[in-house]
């Protein structure tokens, strides 16, 4: 399947297909490329990818799998490379991995040599479904997730749900946390669908894989089409994210993967809307049954005013006030700003350990 990001000038498609990696160069004409990826993704298929792109002399720069590595000292890692190597300002870089390597090579792309071009080959179903698509580039500080970015998108985005078989169930999960988002801020018939295929999804069922890819990509590619720079439906994608990023920071990335914390997030964010009234409690159970239904543990052993500090430095906050995306009905969502005095009164109701 291929869709479109309709973004004026800077459109481009996204090619979902299994096997599609042997063609590569039917989509990547660019010869003049760098290839960054990350170690664990080197040595499953490192090879694979250098024979798809015709055996040809590619520079490519490692760096270390994991969280740990979105970080400035690897920005600059990678842009000496890029300079040591001779990329000129009409080359590009070839992001081969996980979000995490999506999110440097976007980043480091959009900064060298005020910016070159960069193709998005995703390998896990996070990076897949989500990161990969809708030029949000990014790397972490001390101080919080994401705090240094930039929006840059790519030239085009390949898929191959071949990569997803070499993922652990907990990778898995992790992408099924974005894709449940999707369903819960836009698609209820989606959200039925992922709940009746759950099985397929866990044991990476080749066509069911291919559908959820599909159907979760054209819901970001409507959304970032119509709001790329997060000024108003593109918001509606931090569902979970308020209390998964908390979560994410307070844990040091050690606990949760991205996606796992946005799965235990959006299930207090919908505890908080039941709490609120703001949705029906029939629907609200139906969210709880499917987070469970995914295995994630929704025990968090912190408590309520550490999680209200870490969601202090959310990126959403306006005039210092909290912003969180609330479901209020089946695929709608809203957004709301709590003040600090009246989120820590919600959190404590909310926040209890069962
Ligand atoms: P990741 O890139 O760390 O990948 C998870 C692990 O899987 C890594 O150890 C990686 O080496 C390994 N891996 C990758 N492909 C594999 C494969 N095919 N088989 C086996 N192992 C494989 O993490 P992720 O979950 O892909 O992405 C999380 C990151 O994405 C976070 O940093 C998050 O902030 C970011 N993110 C960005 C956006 C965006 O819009 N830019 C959206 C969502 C998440
Ligand atoms: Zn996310």
């Amino acid at each position: 399947a291929s869709l479109k990001i309709d973004l004026g000038s800077r459109s481009y498609n996204i090619y979902i297909e299994a096997g599609i990696l042997k063609n590569l160069r039917n989509y990547i004409k660019n010869y003049e490329v760098a290839i960054i990826t990350d170690d664990i993704v080197e040595n499953l298929y490192g090879d694979k990818l250098v024979e798809a792109l015709g055996d040809v002399l590619i520079p490519k720069y490692v760096i270390p799998s994991g969280e740990g590595s979105k970080n400035i000292a690897v920005v600059e890692e990678i842009l000496q490379f890029l300079s040591d190597h001779k990329i000129p300002r009409n080359g590009g870089i070839i992001s081969f991995g996980g979000g995490v390597v999506g999110d440097i090579a976007g980043f480091c792309s959009s900064i060298y040599m005020r910016g070159i071009d960069y193709y998005q080959i995703p390998t896990t179903l996070l990076a897949q479904v989500d990161s990969s698509v809708g030029g949000k580039t990014g790397i972490n500080l001390p101080q919080g997730k994401n705090l240094i970015g930039s929006f840059h998108q790519p030239k085009a985005v390949i898929i191959d749900p071949d990569f997803l078989k070499t993922l652990s169930p907990s990778q898995i999960r992790s992408g099924l946390g974005e894709v449940i988002k999707y369903g819960i801020i836009d698609n209820y018939p989606f959200l039925r669908y992922i709940e009746e295929n759950l099985n397929g999804i866990k044991n990476c069922n080749g066509k069911v894989l291919e559908e959820i890819i599909k159907t979760s990509c054209e819901i970001k590619a409507m959304i970032v089409s119509k709001d790329e720079r997060e000024t108003g439906l593109r918001k509606n994608l931090n569902f979970g994210h308020t209390i998964g990023h908390a979560l994410e920071t307070l844990t040091h990335y050690q606990q949760y993967s991205h996606g796992e914390a946005v799965l235990v997030g959006m299930f207090y964010e919908t505890k908080i809307a039941e709490f609120l009234g703001l949705v029906s409690k029939g629907y609200s159970k139906e969210i709880y049954c499917l987070i469970r239904k995914t295995d994630i543990d929704t025990n968090i052993n912190l408590n309520y005013e550490e999680i209200l500090m870490a969601t202090h430095s959310d990126k959403k906050n306006k005039d210092g006030k909290i912003s969180f995306i609330l479901p209020t009905n089946k695929g709608l969502v809203n957004e709301l700003f709590f003040s600090t005095e009246i989120l820590k009164g919600v959190l404590k109701e909310v926040l209890t350990i069962e």
